[in-house]
């Protein structure tokens, strides 16, 4: 199965890629850069630049501003192409497979490095949905707040890998990282299951599963210094071999944050009540948080 950003990959040339170079490397100074701009940084022929744009336009990787001397900005898609050329360029990946999430915000997509590993691609939407909300409630942000989205999606994209990489070097259960660019993040696919699927009797050992994810939390407070902050049934992944991965990290926060605790109790309190429902098991909060807080 081919995705539609397979497909514009494959359609955008390299005069379209400078273009869009061009229009990224404007954006700090303009909502629309001008189109003369443009042309100059993109260094191609008249002639080439006009077909290229045209191009653009056509697929929608491109947008017009509504004023008469507006040029043009990027569209997300866009900047998902960007990114991916990116990572193919350094050799990170080497093909798109189908999408297999959308989340509320991101899009994930299987790819497979040049030696054949099975990777996730994820592009951060962050700042594009919360763009489309504050629109709708609050006219007068719009302006300010729509140039930000591609440097908030981006910011969220490194926000990620970092975060992979510092729990993942501290050996916390999470998918390796293996490089970003842009609001995009490549980690290692785990073969599994979202614990959510799972059904009651479903597990082999569900305690122990229990203790691996609360490990995982109590690494990332004491030895990463922070809290998930989303923790649930659908962040968590069972792989085949039986280990929790906790996956989705782009809003955890520090632990020195006013609001650090009251999250990690939140998450906690969360999934100690999930496992009782659905796995029949009793175990204290209380006690687990202080496990977590504490050095052990
Ligand atoms: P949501 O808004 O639904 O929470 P999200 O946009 O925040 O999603 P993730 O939770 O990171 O994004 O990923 C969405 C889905 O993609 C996951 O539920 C899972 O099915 C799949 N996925 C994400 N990361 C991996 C991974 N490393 N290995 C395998 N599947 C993954
Ligand atoms: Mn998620």
């Amino acid at each position: 199965m081919v995705s539609q950003l397979a497909e514009l990959y494959n359609k955008t040339d390299n005069h379209m890629f400078r273009i869009l170079r061009a229009i990224e490397s404007l954006l700090s100074k303009y909502e629309y850069p001008p189109i003369e701009l443009v042309e100059r940084r993109s260094k191609l022929p008249p002639g080439s630049f006009r077909r290229a744009l045209e191009r653009l336009v056509e697929l929608k990787l491109i947008k017009k501003g509504k004023h008469q001397l507006m040029g043009y900005t990027l569209t997300f898609q866009a900047l998902d192409l960007l990114a991916l050329r990116a990572l193919v360029a350094r050799g990170t990946v080497s093909e798109l497979g189908p999408k297999i999430g959308v989340g509320k915000e991101s899009e994930v997509y299987d790819a497979l490095s040049p030696t054949g590993i099975r990777l996730v691609l994820k592009f951060h939407r962050e700042g594009v949905r919360s763009f489309k909300n504050v629109r709708k409630t609050r006219i007068y942000m719009a302006e300010s707040t729509r140039k930000q989205w591609i440097l908030k999606a981006k910011l969220i994209g490194e926000r990620e890998f970092k975060a992979l990489d510092a729990l993942y070097k501290f050996g916390a259960l999470v998918p390796k990282p293996i490089d970003y660019n842009r609001h995009a993040v490549v980690q290692e696919y785990i073969e599994g299951v979202e614990l959510y699927t799972i059904p009651s009797n479903g597990l082999d050992n569900p305690v122990k599963i229990l203790a691996d994810i609360v490990s995982t939390i109590h690494i990332a407070y004491i030895k990463a210094g922070i809290v998930h902050g989303d923790l649930s049934e659908y962040n968590i992944l069972i792989s085949t071999e039986g280990e929790p991965f906790i996956i989705d990290w782009p809003q955890y926060v520090y632990k020195e944050d006013p609001i650090a605790d009251e999250l990690l109790r939140r998450d906690v309190y969360y999934i100690i009540r999930f496992f009782n429902k659905k796995f029949k098991i009793e175990v204290d909060p209380e006690r687990i948080l202080e496990e977590i807080k504490g050095g052990i």
